[in-house]
């Protein structure tokens, strides 16, 4: 019989000598033999140690676990093997482990590996001796084939609960057959040991009695379609065994009679006699339904872990620290952000994932990078990459150095995001930023009161060439001050100096086929991203020259052309964006060239401020000149026509210069007003048929007339109608248009003294022209336009003392192009003037009866016997003087002297002939009365008397019904002339 201190001098971990009793209820033939064989299969670690905690006994899970080199641990403390966690010190252990009644369950770690370990110890009494049983477990490792080791243990916790609880009770039916079979008993898993044939269970450990007191039934995953077993749950293993004679391993599913279900994995060992037949068969189950679970858990971590990183807006990498960034991992991502694969990519297979970054960044990028690692600090770095596909992206690198224990880096590990969006973003922003402050510099610079065109075109030449990568550049402008023809050119050379050349430029001299015509041509900008482009700019010094990529682009104010700018050599294409950014530059240029355009007109309009202002100054004086000439000779022979001695001649001279004075006045008044209403917009064009021949028949004995009045009569006046048919009539206002030629005429006569004075027309085409000639004083070719101003006059001719408004010329040209025509002039001083107009061509009705009517016959005296006219007047001497004209020739004058009395009289007295209407009246006036008179007799004559030309009372008495109008001061034959028409 063996005892214990046998088995602790016992170097050998499988001492055949052991004496072991076989107890009561075991099967004969389990051997001591059998319970070592039993015991070294044992995955578990296994430690039986002495009171002193010397290892006895250790199984080869034990000595793979905790030794080294799988050398047997026997002989070793355990305390030199295990670094205890809840005890400091051996005596401490000692202490605890010697209090121990029943099991214990603590932790540690491997002093070896280093190796997290959960520890349950057993104290078993044999033979009054105290031994210790070590079961050891790793629950730390950082390979996944161990978790489910880690997790098996909770589920052996579990059953040791039990086992704690029962385990005096088996060691003491099992005491007699010794360590072994109280190791075997303290196991978690059920334990089988099989006799090989029948298969009949020699041993059973506790785990596998109580396993199968709980077991409803087996579910066998050997089976193609599963089944469920009965009977011994280990049945299928053992068959399998008996049949290869090799271990098997198998996993069943168990269903307790709680109806849990627990995955088992089965194993079974055959065992072999000394003549090589299999004898026993060892076989144990371990529950690894957390194992599996977890397996399953890990499995979707692992595929959500891939799906995260597939889905990374970037690459997860692994790398060493190297220039060439060699990659030992990237996440599929990579693929994605560069175009290679992460195959390609990993330990440099096909490229660097150095090679992609863009040879610019790579130092800089290095450098950040050592300089953070050398100080153990995460780093952030953004360069670019160029993909497989050519494509620039900017990326962000985060990452970090791993380290080992000792320092050394081994590896970078970190994250790269494409970010070329935001970059770009944040780029354009930047960019926009400084367009933003180069306008607002140019701004500024516009803003200043000494602004200088050269330092503006400067400006912005030099800012458009930055921002878009030119290297040349030219700014062409029309000139301001001649119309089209010249061009202003600002160039700039490419060597970045601002020199400034102004150069004019005739634009005619320009092949029109050449590049520069058309783009000056073009409305809107144009790029030419080619090379060897020919341009021909001829205010260039450099004349011809040869260009790679053109862009030029326009700017308008007002649609009106500004200006054009011309940019060339850029290295990369000019981009629509490139565009947009020199339009908003140059039209700064536009907003000067604005400014300069305001300043001048604001300075022509000054001048032309000032001049009005002499003008008018000249015309004042004029003015009182030509007042009072004509108001001194009125009231000076007026007076001198009181003299009763005065004889009829003298008379006679007398009067005729009150006559000629009056008409004056008369004609100064009247231009005035027509100017007022021609600038006041009031002046209407009141159209009806003219006849033009007859019209210059008149003229012709009028300016007769007007030659013998002046004493001129030995110029000779021709009348050259282009039309020989009377009946000629053009639809026009004859007013006005007598009203021209009367003006023409007049001047003409005025300012020759000498030869001739003609006058005519001709149809030419759509028109009619009209043309005034003398062979007078002429006016000097500087003077030409300022006759056609207000108030305007040839000083010399003004110095002769001839009178006038210089009004005349502006109203007739005025009038000529209301009628729809212009006028102008040939004049060359001392050789005399012919001032030329048209009007429209409009053929008025033809006259059937023309020559009866033409008939020019000089009207024999009126005779108005029997004839009544009422004359409405308010004022005494307008009165006065129309019912004397009247009376002479015998015609009935009664008067009213408000608008009522005129209607009052002329519905009780049918005699009345003809009504003399004058329009500003008391109580009622003119026009209201003549309404009404219409009414009541729409037959009776009404002729409009009045006085303020300038309020179109030619229009208004129309409207008022009528008949014809005569304006104050009444002229003798005119009123005549009027009552014959209608008496
Ligand atoms: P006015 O004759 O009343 O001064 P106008 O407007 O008719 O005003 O003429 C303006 C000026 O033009 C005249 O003062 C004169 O200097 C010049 N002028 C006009 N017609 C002639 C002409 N036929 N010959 C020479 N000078 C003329």
């Amino acid at each position: 019989m063996a005892d214990s201190k046998k088995y602790i001098r016992e170097d050998n971990p499988l001492p055949n000598d052991m004496e072991v009793r076989s107890s009561s209820d075991n099967p004969p033939g389990l051997s001591d033999e059998l319970l070592n064989i039993a015991f070294n299969f044992l995955n578990q670690a296994c430690f039986l140690t002495d009171s002193n905690l010397i290892i006895l006994r250790s199984n080869k899970a034990g000595d793979l676990l905790l030794s080294n080199n799988s050398d047997s641990a026997c002989g070793k403390s355990m305390q030199d093997l295990i670094i205890f966690r809840n005890a400091g010190s051996a005596e401490e252990l000692l202490k605890l482990v010697k209090n121990l009644s029943g099991a214990l369950s603590i932790s540690g770690q491997s002093a070896v590996s280093a190796r997290h370990l959960k520890i349950d110890i057993s104290s078993i009494i044999l033979h009054s001796e105290v031994y210790y049983l070590f079961q050891v477990i790793p629950i730390s490792s950082q390979t996944t084939e161990t978790i489910g080791i880690g997790l098996g243990i909770s589920t052996m916790s579990d059953e040791k609960t039990l086992l704690a609880s029962d385990f005096q009770e088996f060691t003491q039916t099992y005491a007699e057959n010794g360590f072994l079979r109280t190791i075997i008993d303290s196991l978690p898993h059920p334990f089988y040991v099989t006799e090989a044939v029948t298969h009949k269970p020699l041993l059973k450990n506790l785990a596998a009695i109580k396993f199968e007191s709980t077991l409803e039934f087996v579910h066998c995953f050997m089976n193609e379609k599963p089944e469920n077993c009965i009977g011994n749950p280990g049945s299928c293993a053992l068959s399998m065994v008996n049949s290869s004679t090799t271990p098997v391993r198998i996993e069943h599913e168990f269903v307790s009679k709680t109806g849990e279900n627990r995955i088992h994995e089965v194993f079974a060992y055959p065992v072999f006699n000394s003549h090589g037949s299999m004898q026993y068969i060892i076989q144990y189950s371990i529950d690894i339904t957390e194992r599996k679970r977890t397996e399953i858990e890990i499995s979707e971590y692992q595929s959500a872990l891939n799906n995260l990183l597939n889905n990374l807006p970037g690459m997860a990498f692994r790398c060493l620290n190297e220039a060439n960034w060699t990659m030992e991992y990237v996440s599929p991502g990579c693929k994605k952000l560069t175009g290679f694969s992460a195959k390609e990519l990993i330990n440099n297979k096909k490229i660097h994932f150095g090679d992609l970054m863009l040879e610019a960044d790579r130092k800089s990028v290095w450098n950040e990078i050592q300089n953070a690692i050398s100080r153990q600090r995460p780093y952030k770095v953004e360069y670019r990459i160029v993909t497989k596909n050519g494509i620039t992206k900017w990326v962000l690198e985060q990452g970090r150095g791993v380290f080992d224990q000792i320092g050394n880096l081994i590896r970078l590990e970190g994250m790269v995001t494409d970010i070329t969006e935001g970059k770009n973003a944040e780029l354009q922003l930047k960019n926009e930023l400084s367009i933003n402050q180069s306008l607002a510099i140019i701004g500024l610079e516009l803003l200043k009161d000494d602004v200088k065109p050269e330092r503006v075109a400067n400006m912005v030449q030099y800012y458009s060439r930055l921002f878009t990568g030119s290297d040349f550049s030219i700014l062409i402008t029309p000139s301001s001050v001649e119309q089209g023809s010249f061009l202003y050119c600002y160039e700039d050379k490419d060597d970045g100096n601002l020199s400034k050349r102004v150069k004019k430029h005739e634009q005619k001299d320009e092949s029109p086929e050449s590049l520069i015509d058309t783009l000056l041509k073009s409305q809107h900008p144009e790029r030419i991203n080619e090379s060897g482009i020919k341009l021909k700019i001829p205010c260039v010094t450099r004349g011809e020259m040869t260009v790679d990529k053109l862009l030029s682009v326009p700017a308008f104010i007002n649609n009106e052309y500004a200006g054009l700018i011309i940019l060339a050599g850029a290295k990369n294409d000019y981009t629509k964006e490139m565009e947009g950014v020199v339009q908003r530059f140059i039209n700064m240029f536009a907003l000067y060239a604005f400014r300069l355009k305001a300043e001048e007109s604001l300075q022509l309009a000054k001048q032309k401020a000032e001049e009005s202002d002499r003008l008018k100054s000249l015309f004042l004086s004029n003015m009182s000149h030509e007042i009072r000439t004509p108001m001194n000779a009125i009231i000076g022979f007026a007076e001198m026509l009181q003299d009763r001695e005065l004889k009829i001649d003298e008379k006679d001279r007398f009067l005729d210069v009150i006559i000629k004075s009056g008409d004056n006045l008369l004609r100064l008044i009247n231009d005035i007003i027509d100017i007022s209403r021609i600038e006041a917009g009031q002046l209407k064009i009141i159209y009806s048929d003219c006849y033009l021949n007859e019209l210059f028949a008149d003229f012709e004995i009028s300016f007769n007339r007007e030659l013998s009045r002046l004493r001129k009569d030995h110029l000779t006046l021709y009348v050259q109608p282009g039309n020989s048919d009377t009946d000629f009539a053009v639809y026009t206002d004859p007013v006005r248009l007598r009203q021209i030629i009367t003006n023409l005429v007049g001047n003409a006569i005025k300012f020759t003294d000498e030869g001739f004075v003609e006058i005519g027309y001709r149809i030419k085409g759509d028109k009619i022209e009209f043309y005034v000639r003398d062979s007078g004083i002429g006016i000097p070719a500087d003077h030409q336009r300022l006759i056609f101003e207000r108030f305007g006059q040839v000083k010399e001719a003004a110095s002769r003392n001839l009178s006038g408004t210089g009004l005349g010329l502006t109203i007739s040209k005025n009038l000529v192009e209301m009628l729809g025509g212009r006028m102008w002039l040939d004049s060359f001083p001392g050789e005399g003037s012919t001032f030329w107009f048209t009007i429209p061509l409009r053929f008025g009705r033809h006259r059937l009866n023309a020559a009866q009517e033409s008939d020019e016959t000089p009207q024999p005296k009126l005779d108005l016997t029997g004839k009544c006219f009422l004359v409405v007047e308010d004022v005494d001497t307008n009165y006065f003087y129309i019912s004397s004209l009247l009376g002479k020739l015998n015609g009935k004058v009664i008067r009213a002297t408000n608008g009522i009395k005129a209607i009052e009289m002329t519905k009780n007295d049918p005699s009345i002939h003809m009504v003399l209407m004058d329009i500003e009246l008391p109580v009622m006036d003119g026009y209201t009365a003549t309404r009404e008179i219409k009414k009541i007799r729409p037959e009776l004559p009404v002729i409009a008397q009045t006085a303020f030309a300038m309020m179109g009372e030619r229009e208004r008495s129309q409207e008022a019904g009528c008949d014809d109008y005569i304006s104050k001061p009444i002229r003798k034959e005119v009123l005549l002339e009027i009552i014959s028409r209608f008496i």
